[in-house]
């Protein structure tokens, strides 16, 4: 990538546009649609000082004309990206039906982030879609993402949200919202799927070269610049996965256009994390058949890397039949990454420092324990660190029906070298105190709808911290009551 001669704003913007020097078919010019009235909703002053912006300068009315899509910031060359995608199964050409790339800002440390408006109107891959988003959903992928960052899990980030002071219709009519959205990249599995349907292999080799200088640098001198990017991206996928399962995110709708190269989580949409734990847990309401339910997820991060595979297949050889070899070699290491990573977070959430051979089954036990009596996850690990804490042999609070499984346990913290103190810095750093819960998500969501941010704030402050049990998060420590309606999410539209 060659780097343009330098440009800054007073701002602080210092946008550059690589992915607009791409390729023509993989996107088009499509500026954001300007909207009637725009207001700052939500702002992330510390995330605009991380990429060298100044919030002084965003923060106030001429942010949110930028973040509405109003005007544009210095450097920006607004594109939508084409992609396709593998959508419950069934692929289709999808493409930015309602986002707009800005451009990528080279942040002080030199890093390139996209800088992209979620909402900001129709392009023209729009199909019938109006190119809007509504502010709930917008407020949700602000709360989630910037929740995911905090647990130390790589996500795509949420700079802003602006309202647009127009109505859209969905079922009902809904207030708009834009959300700046920041990401390494919006490379996905679904725009290789794209490249790969037009048959050429030197828009595919561009496009892996490309990846590569933004994610993997270090493989551009590979002998096969495809089969690295193919190995690198199942071993960040596979050990994302396993980061989902430590902290029980839900995706919701892993579709290969909804799966990052980076290897950041992207596009929440009907994504919510498990109180009680079951593997079959589903929340989106338009997953009838479990297909993206918590316990397929492996399986099913593993099924859109084939998908990546196969679009690869052109620049992995000119032998086909060679290519397929090459492609499923390296997609079967998958299922062993992903065992290794997610082995590796169950010894971290119970104090286990290095490795005996009953460790993975003693895990079991506890998460069968789990689900057989309806404990929640993430407080039953909680419990667990806390009675680390306390006199040897007392039991964990909530785990009553346990003193067998617990005996095991502590008779293997036993015989590690580690003392408690390592022990509980272990499954502190493991197990968050917080996380997004359902009931309080919607609750802050349904405040800000009616105008009220206070509740979304807390919120998000207490988010920013989920590792640390602190007075004003003890309130959001508690799972919901048992017995209420199981939780239904709507697709992010
Ligand atoms: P998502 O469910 O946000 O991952 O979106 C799936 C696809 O539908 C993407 O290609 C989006 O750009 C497109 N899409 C979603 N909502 C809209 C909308 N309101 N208008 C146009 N396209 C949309
Ligand atoms: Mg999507």
């Amino acid at each position: 990538m060659t780097v343009k001669a330098e440009r800054k704003s007073a701002a602080g913007w210092r946008l550059e546009n690589s992915y607009a020097r791409l390729p023509e078919v993989l996107h088009t010019r499509a500026a954001p649609v300007p909207v009637a009235r725009p207001v700052m909703a939500l702002f992330n002053e510390k995330l605009a000082v991380e990429l060298g912006l100044d919030p002084g300068a965003l923060a106030g009315e001429s942010g949110a004309e930028i973040f509405a899509g109003n005007r544009l910031p210095d450097g920006a060359k607004p594109i939508a990206q084409a992609y396709a995608g593998h959508q419950f199964g069934h692929f289709t050409n999808l493409g930015d039906g309602r986002a707009v790339l800005l451009g990528e800002q080279i942040t002080p440390g030199g890093a390139r982030a996209d800088v992209q408006l979620k909402g900001a109107g129709q392009t023209p891959y729009s199909r019938r879609g109006d190119g809007r988003a509504a502010l709930g959903p917008m407020l949700r992928e602000y709360v989630m993402s910037e929740a995911m960052h905090a647990l130390g899990i790589p996500t795509t980030r949420s700079l802003a949200v602006a309202t647009t002071g127009e109505q859209i219709v969905r079922e009902k009519l809904l207030p708009g919202a834009v959300l700046t959205r920041i990401a390494s990249s919006h490379i996905r599995v679904g725009t290789f799927e794209y490249a790969a349907a037009l048959g050429d292999r030197a828009l595919l080799e561009s496009l892996v070269d490309y990846t590569l200088h933004r994610h993997y640098p270090d493989f551009l001198e590979a002998e096969n610049k495809a089969l690295a990017l193919l190995a690198g991206v199942v071993e960040r996928q596979a050990k994302l996965v396993a980061q989902w399962a430590g902290v029980g995110f839900v995706h919701g709708v892993m579709n290969t256009d909804n799966m990052a190269l980076s290897g950041e989580t992207i596009d929440y949409g009907p994504c919510a994390f498990l109180d009680a734990y079951d593997p079959a847990t589903v929340f989106s309401s338009i997953d009838r058949t479990g297909r993206y339910a918590f316990g397929n997820q492996p399986r099913i991060a593993h099924w859109n890397l084939a998908r990546l595979a196969e679009a690869l297949l052109l620049a992995l050889h000119v032998d086909q039949a060679r290519a397929v070899g090459m492609a499923e070699e390296a997609l079967s290491c998958f299922p062993e990454r992903f065992e290794y990573f997610y082995r590796g977070m169950l010894r971290a959430k119970l104090g286990l420092c290095g490795e005996e051979e009953g460790d993975f089954a003693l895990a079991q036990e506890f998460l069968e324990w789990m689900q057989a009596s309806g404990a929640d996850y993430s407080k039953s690990f909680t419990d667990l660190t806390s009675s680390v804490g306390e006199l040897a042999g007392r039991l964990p609070v909530g785990a009553p029906a346990l003193p067998p499984w617990q005996a095991k346990w502590k008779a293997r913290l036993g015989r590690q070298p580690s003392g408690r103190a390592e022990v509980i810095a272990l499954m502190r750093s493991a197990n968050p105190v917080v996380i997004p819960r359902n009931h309080r998500v919607e609750e802050a969501l349904a405040a800000a709808e009616s105008g009220d941010f206070s509740v979304i704030h807390r919120l998000l402050k207490v988010l920013a911290r989920p590792f640390d049990e602190l007075p004003e998060n003890e309130a959001y420590r508690t799972a919901p009551m048992a017995g209420g309606e199981p939780y239904r999410t709507f697709c992010g539209t």
